[in-house]
Formats: structure tokens, C-alpha cells, sequence
């Protein structure tokens, strides 16, 4: 038998996640925010979408979510995940302000049957994750913005998905906490190896996170242009300062206003 060539390293670490192929989305009333929008998402990866205000980003989050339906094209999952398998977090933490931390946290897993009680094992690892140990028994009101969304990102990692999808999370938050929460999207992200895919409007933070970058064209929207960020993991603060952070900026920043002359 002859020797199997070893696998690339490529082959194996990046096996494609989810797909969306030639994806449309028509609104009844005939809004057209997606055209000819193509993605693929690697396992592990770290995915921005880029764009203009409008250009229908959260629409094509809320399609791989499984929250709407493309009106034409396809959603393509990898075998072994299901379709289902997706945390979600939006712009607002939505929390329930009549629960506690650790019970806005155990919804997910409270939605799938299992009781507070056995659910402690995974809620306690989620808010370890997103560094909330310690204020299971607070209630939202008595958190700062930074950690309603800390308490919004632990809920959706509870259920431990083969997918997070973060719709302009840290859009709302002062430029302060918007860094430490991005540094510690980062470390999360490397302590569970899951794959993000995240919504942003600011060419900064998709540099500082993201692995690649789709660009998408102004509405209806699309992926006009993959850019890939180089740069090994951890980034740090150090990055953050580097010229090739900043050189990455302007490539991003360029893209994108290219990117949004493209339907207009
Ligand atoms: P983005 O997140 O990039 O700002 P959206 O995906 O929210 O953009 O929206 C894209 C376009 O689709 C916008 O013109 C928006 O008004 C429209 N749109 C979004 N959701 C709906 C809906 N449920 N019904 C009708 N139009 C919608
Ligand atoms: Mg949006």
C-alpha cells in the first residue's frame, strides 16, 4: 500500500463550517437587502462582516442563524453540525431584567429542559469564560454596560455552539470597555476554539479581531472583497499600536469605500 501524503495543515484546520451560496433576501414589501452574497466560514475562524450602515448585515446574520430564510440561494452546514447549533448576540444584551445573571444565562440551557441545578456546570463555565465569576446572584440592573454584555456573550457560549454570531456587539459601549472587551473576545475565543462571526460597522475593531474580512458592497448587499489579517494570535495591546495594524486600517478603510461606490 502506498504511503497517504500527509495532510496540509490548511486541509485540516480549516474544513469549511457554514456556506451561504448565491444568497438573496427580498422583504415582502420588496426590499432587496442581499444579491449574489457568498461566504464561506471556516471552523475556527474569526469572520467580520464589513459594511455600510444598511447594507444588510444583520440580515445575512439572521439567515445563518436560522432566524429567517434566504428567498433564494442556499445555507450549506457541514455534515456533523447542525443547522442549530448557534449562539447569538445583538447590539442589546436583551437580558431579562427580572433575573438574575446566573438565570438570564441558564435560558438556553432551560429551553433544552435541563434544571437550574444541572445546568450549574455549564452556567458557572460560561461565566468564567467572560470573566463574570462571583455576580451570578446580581440582577442587570446592577451592571455596567460592559457586563450586560459580558452576561449576553455568556448565555450564548452556554450551550456551547459550533458558532457564535455577534451583531455589532460592543457598538454601544465607551471606547474603554469596547478594548477590554475585545481583548477578551480574543482570549475566549482561543481558550474554546469556536468560531465567530461577527457584525461590525468600524474598520478598527474587524482589524484588531478578525482573521479575515468580507467587505460587502452597499445594499443589496454582498461580499465584494475577502481581506485576510496576517497576524498570529494572541494580538494584544501591542498590536493595537503596531504599524501594521494601522497599515492593515488603511488597506481595510480603502476597501470599504471602494466597496460602498459598488451598487450605487
Ligand atoms: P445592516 O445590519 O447592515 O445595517 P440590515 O440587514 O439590518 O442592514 O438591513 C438591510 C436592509 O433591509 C435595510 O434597508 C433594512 O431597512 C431592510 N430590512 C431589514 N429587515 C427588514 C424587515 N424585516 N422587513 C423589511 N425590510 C427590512
Ligand atoms: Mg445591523
Amino acid at each position: 500500500m502506498g504511503r497517504t501524503e500527509e495532510p496540509k495543515i490548511d486541509e485540516v484546520k480549516r474544513a469549511t463550517l457554514v456556506a451561504l451560496i448565491d444568497v438573496a433576501k427580498i422583504f415582502p414589501g420588496g426590499v432587496e437587502a442581499l444579491r449574489d452574497f457568498s461566504l464561506a466560514v471556516e471552523d475556527s475562524d474569526f469572520v467580520s462582516l464589513l459594511g455600510p450602515s444598511g447594507c444588510g448585515k444583520s440580515t445575512a446574520l439572521r439567515l445563518i442563524a436560522g432566524l429567517a430564510e434566504p428567498s433564494s440561494g442556499r445555507i450549506a452546514w457541514s455534515g456533523e453540525h447542525g443547522a442549530g447549533s448557534v449562539g447569538v448576540v445583538f447590539q442589546e444584551p436583551t437580558l431579562m431584567p427580572w433575573a438574575t445573571v446566573e438565570k438570564n444565562v441558564w435560558l438556553p440551557l432551560r429551553l433544552k429542559g435541563l434544571s437550574l441545578r444541572s445546568a450549574r456546570p455549564e452556567i458557572d463555565a460560561a461565566l468564567k469564560m467572560v470573566k463574570l465569576e462571583g455576580c451570578e446572584k446580581m440582577f442587570p440592573r446592577q451592571l455596567s454596560g460592559g457586563m450586560k454584555m459580558r452576561v449576553s456573550i455568556a448565555r450564548a457560549l452556554a450551550t456551547r455552539p459550533s458558532v457564535i454570531l455577534m451583531d455589532e456587539p460592543f457598538a454601544s459601549l465607551d471606547e474603554i470597555t469596547r478594548f477590554k472587551l475585545n481583548n477578551d473576545l480574543l482570549e475566549l475565543k482561543e481558550k474554546t476554539g469556536c468560531t465567530i462571526v461577527f457584525v461590525t460597522h468600524s474598520v478598527f475593531e474587524s482589524v484588531f479581531l478578525s482573521r479575515r474580512i468580507a467587505i460587502m458592497s452597499g445594499r443589496p448587499g454582498k461580499v465584494v472583497r475577502e481581506l485576510e489579517i496576517d497576524v498570529p494570535y494572541p494580538r494584544n495591546e501591542e498590536f493595537r499600536s503596531s504599524a501594521e495594524y494601522l497599515r492593515y486600517c488603511s488597506e481595510a478603510s480603502a476597501a470599504l469605500h471602494e466597496s460602498i461606490g459598488h451598487n450605487s
